[in-house]
């Protein structure tokens, strides 16, 4: 056991102190693998998030001013810090959020490499000196911090989305107001506690929970919050945007996806069905970058349908915490049931069930990992986000086919596809509508590549360096009389 407690603060970050609400009301957080209560976290609203808002805009002028290198060593620290409390950071973000230690550490590792990737790249916000077109005339592009930063993140990844965002913004000089998800507030709140422990000026870093229309209204009304970064669901995504409007702020958006799994008859079977589960069962179904939808080429697909089957059989479902445990349970009980809903659909239009298909033994959010075979597009999975652990199978004939129906959906986050021929490679590449494209690769989320999506999966780019230019404003001087 680890000290996953110290980190569990059950108050709000506001201008350099923790408080709790000006109501005094709490909100119970529940851990899903067991139903429990572990602690509750202040039902916040809109007075609260308005004095996080002038504490970030009083903070601004000096943060933005700091020593680059004293940026980048608090950048250090901070690394450091998440990576010396590794075990207890996953173990809370485990009993908050279900997934299987594994993969929490790996979530707190991974947000560790984000803090680390910026503060690299803020010593590279590089401008320009412009050639310009007359004598006497030298053209300077500069870049500047945006200005206090706006955050909404979601359960699924409760530190790591967190860390894609608060990494950039204190590497330029931005402060944050951040909202994690009502369900996962502790590891957003462990942010925190580390800004506070390795010491970043009062007021840079606010973190609040409670409701997120009182928050994210208060954030969305202040033109002193220049931008606002979501990750979440494209509904409210659409939402943020909207509001957004009126004191046209700069908006990042990492919406929802459905993501496509393409396996040519000249795939390596064996590897594709390796990538499919990574890519499929990861956090039990629940990432924005889950194979949603798997198309195989007919001559391929019993084999592959037998791999994936074999391979899907192997995961042990259970509480996070246990050894061996590959699948937690889902988030909550409308999760479980929308899955359902889903399953019953595909099923009353003709889909079979190949593995799985219902609630585990286990009981509570738990689900069944589950195979779907005879899939097809009018089935309503082949539109929606799942969210759960099931793979349905779809199959098609030609490259162009797989490609059409790959692309006939509103999102364009992630894909995949599993091919060894050079060219397919690059017309499938070329071809599929999508921010991402994985090629004989099931996880393909690094902080050095610009990860996000196209249509209604969102726009901005977190991670690399475009990750960094969405915190920046750019200036543009022209010098005369030289
Ligand atoms: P969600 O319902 O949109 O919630 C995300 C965040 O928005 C939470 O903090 C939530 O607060 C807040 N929120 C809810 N209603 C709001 C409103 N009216 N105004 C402002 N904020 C509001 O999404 P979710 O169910 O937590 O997360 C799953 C979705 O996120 C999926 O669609 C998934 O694909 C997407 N996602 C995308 C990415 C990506 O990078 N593209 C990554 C991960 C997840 P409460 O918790 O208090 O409701």
């Amino acid at each position: 056991m680890t000290d996953w407690q110290n980190w569990k603060r059950e108050a709000n970050f506001v201008g350099g102190a923790w408080i709790k609400a000006d109501s005094g009301k709490t909100i119970d957080v529940t851990n899903p693998a067991t139903g429990e209560v572990i602690g509750t976290v202040p039902a916040s609203g809109e007075a609260e998030t308005m004095r996080a808002i002038d504490a970030a805009a009083a903070a601004f002028p000096d943060f933005a001013a700091m020593d680059l290198m004293s940026r980048v060593g608090l950048l250090w620290k901070l690394h450091d810090a998440l990576m010396d409390n590794q075990a207890a950071l996953a173990e809370l973000l485990t009993i908050e959020m279900g997934k299987p230690l594994a993969e929490a550490k790996g979530e707190i590792a991974i947000g560790a490499q984000y803090v680390r990737w910026f503060a690299e790249e803020a010593r590279r916000a590089k401008g320009e000196i412009v050639p310009a077109g007359v004598n006497g005339r030298r053209i300077l592009v500069t870049k500047h911090p945006v200005g206090v930063v706006g955050m909404i993140t979601p359960w699924n990844f409760p530190s790591s989305m967190l860390a894609r965002k608060i990494a950039p913004a204190l590497a330029v000089g931005c402060p944050v107001v951040a909202k994690p998800a009502t369900a996962t507030p502790f590891s957003g709140l462990a942010w925190a506690a580390l800004a506070e422990e390795v010491g970043y000026p009062s007021g840079v870093v606010n973190v609040l929970t409670g409701s997120a229309r009182a928050i994210a209204g208060a954030i969305m009304e202040r033109p002193e919050v220049r931008k606002v970064t979501f990750t979440g669901s494209t509904e409210v995504g659409k939402e943020l945007i909207r509001q957004s409007a009126d004191t046209v702020k700069k908006v990042s958006m990492e919406l929802g996806g459905n993501a496509p799994f393409l396996v040519f008859e000249d795939a390596d079977l064996d590897a594709a069905a390796e990538g499919a589960i990574v890519s499929k069962y990861r956090n039990s179904g629940q990432t924005c970058v889950c194979a949603n939808r798997f198309y195989v080429q007919a001559s391929v697909h019993d084999a592959f349908v037998e791999k994936l089957v074999e391979k899907t059989r192997e995961l042990k479902v259970g509480d996070g915490r246990e050894e061996g445990v590959a699948q937690g349970p889902l988030i909550d009980l409308d999760a479980v049931a929308k899955v359902e809903e889903l399953l019953d659909d595909a099923k009353g239009k003709g889909a079979q069930v190949a593995l799985g298909g219902s609630r585990h033994q286990l009981g509570g959010t738990f689900f069944q990992p589950t195979v779907m075979t005879g899939a097809t597009q009018d089935m309503d999975f082949a539109r929606e986000e799942i969210f759960g652990p099931v793979a349905p199978v779809f199959t098609f004939e030609t490259e162009q086919e797989a490609i059409a129906m790959a692309n006939d959906t509103v999102f364009g986050l992630a894909s995949y596809a599993y091919t060894r021929d050079l060219g397919r490679t690059m017309r499938v590449m070329e071809g599929l509508q999508y921010g991402q494209v994985g090629i004989n690769a099931g996880v393909i989320t690094t902080e050095v590549a610009p990860f996000g999506g196209v249509k209604d999966s969102g726009m901005g780019r977190e991670g690399s360096k475009y990750g960094l230019d969405d915190y920046l404003n750019v200036k543009y001087i022209a010098m005369g009389g030289i």
